[in-house]
């Protein structure tokens, strides 16, 4: 990796900060001063110092982000602002990509990794982690919307039966909702409540496995994810 990436990646600071420590001769690889940060660097079989101090090397990256409404799940696109625009150089060095996927107008908890296997476990159709959504609905819902998404519902368009999904009533606010689905088909919270004749006016994801949305984290920001966090979700 070329040096300027990993050390940015490791948490030298933005792509500026880093030259200032390569041109202050403030890296060495195996004992020789990096002074460009084209030049490539192995982690794993050259000894790396940053001021006399040895690189950790992290290769996996985890972060929780607030997705805002208006911008897509995917790592390129030429039209749409992506989840990828977002993030800081440093972070998109480390080839993050989105755990699953939000509609563009959905906000919300989304999980960004370069963990393919992290990203499997908490996206593969077999292991069923609940994701929970809150909605704003265009009419109020009702008991029997809960019967009907805990038996299943069957969708418009392609006819698949869902299963069961726990839909929470707010008695204070009977329009907003809360959904749980255990799997993750196309557009699938919208196509339920559609299946029950109703219209999805806003949604977002609050909760993906037993870890909830950082709720201080305003649309558009996110965090490297706590190390227990990660494995909580494993
Ligand atoms: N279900 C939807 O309909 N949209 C999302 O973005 C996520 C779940």
């Amino acid at each position: 990796m070329r040096a300027d990436k990993l050390l940015a990646s490791t948490g030298f600071g933005t792509r500026k900060d880093v030259k200032k420590l390569l041109k202050q001769g403030a890296v060495t690889a195996d004992g020789e001063k990096v002074k460009s940060g084209a030049v490539h660097l192995d982690p794993d079989t050259q000894d790396i110092e940053v001021k006399g101090e040895p690189l950790h090397y992290r290769e996996y990256i985890y972060l929780l982000m607030h997705k805002p409404a208006g911008v897509i799940c995917a790592t390129e696109d030429e039209l749409h602002e992506t989840v990828l625009d977002i993030l800081e150089w440093e972070d998109v060095v480390r080839h993050p990509f989105p755990v699953g996927r939000l509609d563009k107008d959905t906000e919300g908890m989304l999980l960004l990794t370069n963990d393919g296997k992290f990203s499997h476990a908490l996206t593969s159709p077999k292991k069923g982690v609940p994701k929970t959504y809150e909605a704003l609905l265009d009419e109020k819902a009702v008991q029997e919307d809960v019967e009907a998404f805990e038996r299943g519902v069957t969708l418009v368009d392609d006819g698949y039966q869902t299963k069961p999904a726990e839909l929470e009533l707010l008695p204070e606010e009977p329009e907003r909702v809360r959904i749980t689905i255990r799997e993750g088909k196309y557009h699938q919270v919208k196509r339920m409540f559609e299946a029950v004749g109703k219209e999805v006016r806003y949604l977002k994801r609050i909760q993906i496995g037993s870890l909830p949305l950082d709720e201080s984290l305003g649309a558009g920001e996110y965090r490297d994810m706590e190390e227990e966090e990660v494995q909580l979700l494993l």
